[in-house]
């Protein structure tokens, strides 16, 4: 029998883990963080922006509602014991409803691919994937981060549509429709944890690169 080093092993399975995470940015969130909530931090990201949040409490509401009104997500409860954090992220999936299936339609046909189905998941430790079968998988957390970078994990889920692996045929069909996405992987890398916490981001896009157009 080899000797084998538990400690050393358990560190080279993180080493191997971690190195998975950071050689696919894309596929990985961070199921550390998930714990996190806007109730901790006070605070909501969505498409980038770091919002205040607003309670208000009114009894007299048939529900409690989100808005966004002046940059500021204003959560109105009926009770006091409303969960404001699932509130918030049922907000959050509620855009990523209306936000991505359209925006994965608009790519697909500036790419001229089809997809079958596509399903917006309340996914915690993963960003996005997509199937033989052309089925997309998409958590509803992408909508936290800024629009390039949806674009870019869009991008990257539709080109698997054509080479379903992770080759240079593939990244050069990448690179044609987001030109960027070597900085959108280390965005990616950087902000899986800050993502997830609805903490400040470490990197935002400059405007010239959100008006770019593919
Ligand atoms: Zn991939």
């Amino acid at each position: 029998m080899p000797d084998i080093d538990i400690e050393t092993t358990i560190s080279d399975v993180k080493l191997f883990i971690e190195k998975l995470k950071s050689d696919l940015p894309e596929v990985f969130a961070s199921r550390e963080a998930a714990a996190s909530s806007a109730e901790q931090s006070g605070k909501v990201l969505y498409m980038g922006d770091l919002l205040e949040t607003k309670i208000v409490l009114n009894p007299a509401a048939p529900k409690s509602t989100v808005t966004l009104e002046d940059g500021a997500l204003v959560l109105t409860v009926n009770n006091a014991q409303e969960n404001i954090s699932s509130l918030a992220e049922g907000w959050l999936h509620e855009q990523a409803k209306q936000f991505l299936p359209a925006k994965v339609k608009e790519w697909a046909q500036k790419i001229g691919v089809e997809f079958n189905n596509i399903v917006i998941k309340d996914q915690k430790t993963m960003w996005a994937s997509c199937s033989q079968k052309h089925n997309l998988n998409f958590s509803y957390r992408i909508i936290k981060m800024p629009k390039i970078i949806i674009d870019y994990l869009i991008i990257h889920e539709l080109a698997h549509l054509i080479h379903f692996n992770h080759g240079t045929d593939y990244w050069a069909t990448v690179a044609v429709y987001s030109p960027d996405y070597k900085e959108h992987r280390k965005w990616l890398n950087n902000n899986r944890y800050a993502v997830m916490a609805d903490a400040d981001l470490k990197y935002i896009p400059p405007a010239a690169e959100i008006s770019a157009d593919a």
